[in-house]
């Protein structure tokens, strides 16, 4: 069983070919800067790592290339795209219609068409990579998996914001919740590590480039924190998170912008980049902070800070809390941001243990104390196995 992983992007393109049953990855790879000067792919199998620099105008082209390194060259894995069983895309909003992966059939593709408002950004990209993949290998299952899908168990008093009613009902303007296919897995794997532990209460931190939180409840997600976009909730590299919709109208005036410049600066000029001022990579801002740079340490504090407050929330809105998770790129590697975040924590439950946090490992594991009430874990999140397996129980 070989399922093609597909992530479009609006310049760039990842994918993985994964055997769904083995969990075997058999190639990975990224097409970067399509439709820009200087595009090239990094394709990789178990044994090669290729790079191919060529134009790419478009995502057809793109795709077409990274078929051809997977069926020919030094680096193939596969004879024939026909070994390939199915595609499985990730579409980043599936608004109300979508509260799992479904098959794309037309009626679907009108629905991602309709979601197109609430995501920008996104899903036209994702989109187009599938209708490029239903081009390139006619006949083939396509599977979209949603960004989104997870969140629609969040009850109304999570999900609503305190707008007139009517806005939800003529707009659908509502908290939709992103990440969802890394909280699901992240939170089932915390479950198994909790011995399958019936009723769970579970915080799940997904800590990247943009970065969310979840709770879940016996499985279920019922509050996340980012919102009808990905600007709402934490910290992120490039993101303010929640800020004061005030604050918009004011840095409006202040700085000359239009609404759109406003989000934009919101967006991509803000977060870890727009506090630090050094990068919005988290690896140069520790190296700056222990440079002594203290707009990077206010950057430190700031994310951790907030983090912290959502997850006191969350434990809130749960009810209790059995398991904290950290995953994602900075979830899985930055100790320091685990150690700030859970300081203090003890009214929770949680006794850190600063041995296990210190200590680097791709495993998913415990870093708190073995007696600590409330568990502390980091689990490496695998949003590409959860599209493969997803797409396999549908195709099968
Ligand atoms: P992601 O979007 O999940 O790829 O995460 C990207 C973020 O993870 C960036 O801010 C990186 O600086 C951060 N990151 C990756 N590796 C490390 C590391 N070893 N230490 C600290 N931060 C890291």
């Amino acid at each position: 069983m070989k399922i093609f992983v597909l992530n479009a992007g609006s310049s760039s393109l990842k994918y993985q070919l994964i055997d769904p049953l083995t969990k075997d990855i058999l190639a990975v790879g990224i097409c970067e800067r399509i439709g820009i000067d200087g595009s090239f792919l990094s394709h990789k199998t178990r044994d090669k790592q290729i790079k191919i620099e060529q134009a790419f105008p478009t995502h057809k082209d793109a795709i077409d290339l990274v078929l051809k390194s997977l069926t020919s060259g030094e680096a193939k894995v596969i004879d024939s795209v026909n070994e390939i069983d199915a595609i499985g895309h990730r579409v980043v909003h599936g608004g109300e219609y979508f509260d799992k992966s479904v098959l794309v059939n037309d009626k679907v593709i009108e629905q991602i068409e309709e979601l197109l408002p609430l995501a920008p950004l996104h899903n036209p990209a994702n989109l187009m990579g599938i209708k490029v993949v239903q081009e390139l290998m006619p006949g083939k299952p396509n599977v979209a998996v949603f960004d989104t899908a997870f969140h629609q168990t969040m009850p109304p008093k999570t999900f609503l914001y305190a707008t007139p009613y009517e806005d939800y009902e003529d707009f659908k303007l509502r908290k939709y919740g992103f990440h969802g296919t890394s909280h699901y897995y992240v939170s089932n794997e915390a479950i198994k590590m909790l011995g399958n532990k019936k009723e769970s209460k579970v915080i799940v931190c997904h800590l990247g480039n943009g970065s969310s939180i979840c709770a879940v409840k016996n499985g279920k997600s019922i509050d996340t924190s980012m919102g009808l976009t990905p600007l709402e909730g934490l910290v992120m590299g490039t993101r303010s998170g929640d800020i004061d919709p005030a604050a918009i109208e004011y840095l409006m005036q202040k700085k000359g912008f239009d609404i759109g410049e406003a989000i934009n600066y919101l967006n991509k000029k803000s977060g870890l980049l727009g506090v630090s001022g050094v990068s919005s990579d988290l690896r140069e801002i520790l190296e700056a902070s222990d440079a002594g740079n203290k707009r990077a340490k206010d950057a430190i504090d700031l994310v951790s800070t907030r983090l912290k407050k959502y997850i006191c929330a969350y434990a809130g809105v749960l009810g209790g809390v059995d398991a904290i998770c950290f995953t994602a790129g900075i979830g899985e590697n930055a100790n320091i941001i685990r150690e700030k975040t859970c300081e203090e924590l003890e009214f929770l439950g949680v006794e850190f243990c600063k041995n296990k946090n210190d200590k680097r490992s791709s495993e998913a594991r415990e870093i708190s104390s073995s007696k600590s009430k409330t568990k502390v874990f980091v689990i490496p999140t695998n949003e590409e196995f959860v599209i493969a397996h997803d797409t396999y129980n549908l195709i099968k």
